[in-house]
């Protein structure tokens, strides 16, 4: 079980977000820090595991939907074309530790990363 983070106040509602998607499986809402002109993060409701390469061992459905949910918004958001990026671990940038993918879309053209 992953210690809690900000992502679990947020799936409990204890910290308030405008939600962008959600499913039985998943939230999605924007990144207070966007790094390109489209920036969400979809998230698992799940606290358990703390990067993809868990979820995917763990919980491979749920990692599937977040692929759907980030092709969702980026065509309702975006031309349907987006850049997906799983942080995994302290020296990759990952912050919080709740598994989250950033979905970022518009102009990335001239980035070839995204980072901080
Ligand atoms: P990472 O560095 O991959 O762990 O990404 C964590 C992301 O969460 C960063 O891009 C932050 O800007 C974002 N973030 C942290 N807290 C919040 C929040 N309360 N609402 C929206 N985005 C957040």
């Amino acid at each position: 079980m992953a210690e809690e983070t900000v992502f679990g106040k947020i799936v409990s509602g204890e910290i308030p977000v405008d939600l962008l998607a959600e499913t039985d499986r998943v939230i999605a809402f924007r990144d207070m820090h966007p790094q390109a002109p489209i920036h969400f993060l979809v998230i698992p409701k799940s606290t358990e595991y703390a990067n993809v390469v868990e979820l995917a061992a763990g919980d491979p459905e749920t990692l599937a939907e977040m692929v759907t949910v980030a092709k969702q918004l980026a065509e309702e958001h975006a031309n349907g074309e987006f850049r997906l990026i799983f942080n995994s671990g302290e020296s990759a940038g990952q912050t919080v530790f709740h598994v989250h993918a950033h979905v970022l879309a518009g102009g990335l053209e001239e980035r070839s990363l995204v980072g901080s």
